[in-house]
């Protein structure tokens, strides 16, 4: 397809990226490869606009995957970080922030009995399953399909296709072994959860999944699947590892688990938590999280695992995050999805708006999607010249039809209403998309 207008410096920026960095990028979905065009590189951002290297401002709905709750520089956040640098970066030592950033946590998620500081969602969700696997002695993860846990090598056994039921890697580069222990089964699907605890009778150490998937767009558990997974699993003595990377701090002060109530052996965190710094965590029950080292045998570390500039942005945005900051994005991502509909609508456009909390995806179709074949039935070329019609009128989406809408507390009202003037232009495109 043509593009609307062109970027002509983030095409320089790109083009000498491309040079010294694979695909121009450090994580492959910045590189717009699903609806093509130049992705753009920003340089600044506040509240809830993105500015280019062109000059030209964004609506952000993308919030940097989710962390940028507060919108971008936000005073407080930044006023904490800027204090945290001018005392130092880094030490390599025990420092209080990272114990402040812990108990905050703990108080406001009541299954967080203890938490360990890390520094990126993946090494989360890989440290979780290793302390899975040395707590009950056990060696198969259950995953699902279309749940994706960071690049993981054994979670990267993920997309869904036959081979990926059968545990074989996806990616080159992850072996048969790493994946060998991984049983991928559709999601939402109690009978193949109860199938897999038939067939690996005391060999599964934990079933890990989103709280509520946000990776293969928003599809949001069933009722009482979560509650059947943790029962399945209390019942065989395998764990039941909640990944709240996404969920966690944005659908509600205690994240997922806020909304459900089932209570997780083990959780996973990041985004939020890090106000915008590589700040993530694991844990949970303190009878396993006590076999973690130095306390028990399972090893697990980090350089700048509990950094101090990065647990004070995260202290800073998470004391911001009361009852009023969730009423507020829920209205907001309400009021957004309420004009998204009303546009598509209007052009007879078929699709599906789905929630998580405040998390909210659209799909190109008319059936609801309650798992990653569904999600991968809709009419994705109906996406790519929405997208670049939003773009086009200063709307940043996530480049991809797969991937969940995010806002914050700043956007407002005149942000909105750039929306709704952008979106009556982007449905047309969508629905004049042919395959
Ligand atoms: N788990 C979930 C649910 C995620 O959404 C992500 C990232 O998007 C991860 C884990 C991996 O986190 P990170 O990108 O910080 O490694």
């Amino acid at each position: 397809m043509s593009y609307p207008y062109e970027a002509p410096v983030s095409q320089e920026l790109f083009d000498r990226a491309a040079a010294v960095t694979p695909g121009g990028v450090n994580s492959p979905v910045r590189a717009f490869r699903a609806v093509g065009g130049t992705p753009r590189f920003m340089v600044s951002g506040t509240g809830p606009y993105l500015t280019d290297a062109d000059g030209r401002e964004y609506v952000d709905l993308v919030c940097s995957w989710g962390p940028m709750i507060l919108g971008h520089a936000h005073p407080e956040v930044v006023a904490a970080v800027r204090d945290a640098v001018t005392r130092g970066t880094s030490f390599g030592t025990p420092g209080e922030g990272e114990v402040a950033l812990a108990e905050a946590m703990v108080a406001r998620v009541e299954p967080l009995e203890q938490v360990r500081l890390v520094s990126s969602g993946t090494e989360a969700t890989m440290s979780a399953i290793r302390l899975a696997r040395g707590f009950t002695g056990r060696a198969k993860v259950v995953k699902f399909a279309g749940c994706y846990h960071g690049h993981v090598d054994a979670l990267l056994a993920a997309a869904g296709s036959g081979v990926a039921t059968f545990g074989l890697p996806d990616t080159p580069g992850v072996t048969g072994a790493q994946t060998g222990d991984t049983i991928v089964l559709p999601y939402n699907d109690l009978d193949a959860v109860r199938a897999a605890f038939a067939a690996n009778p005391g060999g599964i150490a934990c079933v890990i999944t989103e709280a509520s998937p946000g990776n293969m767009g928003v599809v949001p558990p069933r009722d009482g699947f979560n509650a059947a997974l943790k029962e399945i699993c209390a019942a065989d003595g395998a764990l039941y590892v909640s990944d709240e990377v996404m969920t966690g701090f944005r659908v509600s002060r205690a994240g997922w688990y806020g909304l459900d109530g089932v209570r997780p052996d083990l959780m996973t965190f990041g985004k939020v938590m890090g106000g915008g710094f590589p700040a993530a965590a694991f844990g949970g029950r303190a009878d396993v999280m006590a076999l973690l080292a130095p306390a028990g045998p399972v090893y697990q570390a980090g350089t700048l695992s509990g950094n101090p500039v990065a647990t004070a942005a995260g202290l800073a945005q998470l004391r911001l995050l009361d009852d009023a900051a969730y009423a507020r994005l829920d209205a907001v991502s309400a009021g957004i999805q309420a004009l998204v509909t009303e546009a598509l609508s209007k052009e007879g456009v078929a699709h599906r708006i789905q929630t998580a909390g405040n998390m909210f995806s659209v799909f190109f179709t008319d059936e609801d999607v309650r798992d990653f074949e569904a999600a991968k039935r809709q009419a994705a070329y109906r996406f790519t010249p929405f997208f670049h019609s939003m773009l086009a009128q200063g709307v940043y989406l996530p480049p991809s039809a797969f991937e969940s809408w995010f806002v914050s507390t700043t956007h407002d009202e005149r942000a909105v209403e750039r929306i709704a003037a952008a979106l009556p232009a982007a449905a047309r495109a969508a629905a004049e998309a042919r395959a």
